[in-house]
């Protein structure tokens, strides 16, 4: 690491040095979302040539199911005339546009529902809108915004790879007490970690983990727990459901699981901030709660692959390879495999479904 670096760098260093170390979560938004130089103001992330790829890109299977799942919950709510469908961080809108096509299936739903796009990225939302610009969708910038207003139609929402983009702050365990890692100008004028002191975070588990091994790291994210009491809430008033599908863990856990990726490849999650994609594994448990203590309830977490298989995933690539060339089956197939597989994503990323609390299990979650 340099001192040199762009503007946005030179600007946390420069607020570093005035205010002192800064938690991590405040240095992750301002490298995320900030208007101009943060990474999701500069460029296109996902898909080929981009930084990573994510479910919806690899194959339509995948937002094709979702539509359908969208449609049964909509269905179970006593088919509503008039509902918010939201998607948080629709990327370049391709789950989306495979949900609306497969939600044709049932047209009253469509003609029903108000289509809310949230996402921080310009050059995403204009993405978005090539892709998805014929339903008439509105943006917000930002869950909070989106939630700020007042909406009193059932909310169907779905979230793939959103949770994960939301900052967390970590905790390192020193003797008996935990200190806030916290991000510095190092002596060669790069950013590093230093520790706080002694801090108890309020809403991290930290009575969990009473015997936590020195050094250990506990990872606690406020925001996160902000969106799913903001959904659990909405859901428990107006009706509607949420899917939230990311890669993280079902019970508490400790670990550093902050990691960056620029041009496909790992790099230093404090390096070049805006110039990499931040993100850390999702602690499902405390979404969960979040949500209940809000009034839903929540189903899951389960594999991706089983919530994809019970949805019929295997029957829907069937249909696909029948009229499909031999190079076409073969990619059809592929995709699958790497959206089901365990060892794929299929096992990386777990889905959490949350509805009104008199609900029995959705679609895809009644194994659980
Ligand atoms: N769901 C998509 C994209 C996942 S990448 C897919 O599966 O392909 C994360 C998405 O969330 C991007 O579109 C990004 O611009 C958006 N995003 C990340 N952090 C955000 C935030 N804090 N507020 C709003 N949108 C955000």
């Amino acid at each position: 690491m340099t001192a040199a670096g762009t503007g946005l760098a030179s600007r946390l260093r420069a607020q570093i040095e005035r205010d002192g170390p800064m938690p991590l979560e405040a240095f992750w938004q301002a490298a995320q979302t900030s208007p101009e130089e943060g990474y999701y103001a500069r460029g296109r992330p996902i898909g080929a040539g981009g930084d990573f790829t994510t479910a919806p890109e690899i194959s339509q299977i995948f937002g094709e199911l979702i539509g359908l799942w969208l449609v049964e919950a909509w269905t179970r709510a006593g088919e509503p005339t008039k509902c918010t469908l939201m998607e948080l961080g629709p990327g370049r809108g391709q789950l989306m546009a495979d949900a609306l096509r497969a939600a044709r299936v049932a047209p009253k739903f469509l003609a029903a529902a108000r289509l809310v796009l949230v996402d921080a990225s310009p050059t995403l939302q204009d993405a978005q809108e090539e892709m998805l610009g014929g339903f008439n969708p509105v943006w917000r910038d930002s869950w909070r915004e989106a939630f700020a207003e007042t909406d009193d139609a059932p909310l169907f929402l779905v979230a793939n790879e959103f949770l994960d983009a939301l900052p967390i702050r970590q905790l390192r365990r020193r003797g008996d007490a935990w200190l806030e890692r916290l991000v510095a100008v190092g002596p060669d004028g790069g950013f590093a970690f230093t520790e706080g002191p002694a801090c108890d975070l309020s809403g991290a588990p930290l009575d969990a983990f009473q015997a936590a091994p020195d050094g250990a790291i506990l990872e606690h994210s406020a925001e996160r727990q902000a969106l799913s009491d903001a959904i659990g809430r909405r859901l428990s008033e107006t009706d509607g459901a949420a899917l939230l599908i990311d890669y993280g863990y079902g019970a508490p856990r400790l670990g550093d699981s902050l990691q960056a990726l620029r041009t496909g490849k790992p790099a230093d999650p404090l390096d070049a901030p805006g110039e990499a994609d931040i993100s850390a594994h999702v602690d499902f448990a405390a979404i969960i709660r979040a949500a209940e203590v809000a009034g839903a309830r929540a189903w899951g977490p389960i594999d991706q692959g089983a919530f994809l298989l019970a949805l019929g995933a295997d029957g829907r690539a069937a249909a696909l390879t029948r009229s499909a060339s031999p190079e076409a089956v073969h990619v059809i197939e592929r995709g699958l495999k790497r959206l089901i597989h365990p060892l794929e994503m299929g096992g990386l990323f777990k889905a959490i479904a949350l509805m009104p609390a008199i609900y029995p299990p959705p679609a895809g979650f009644e194994q659980e």
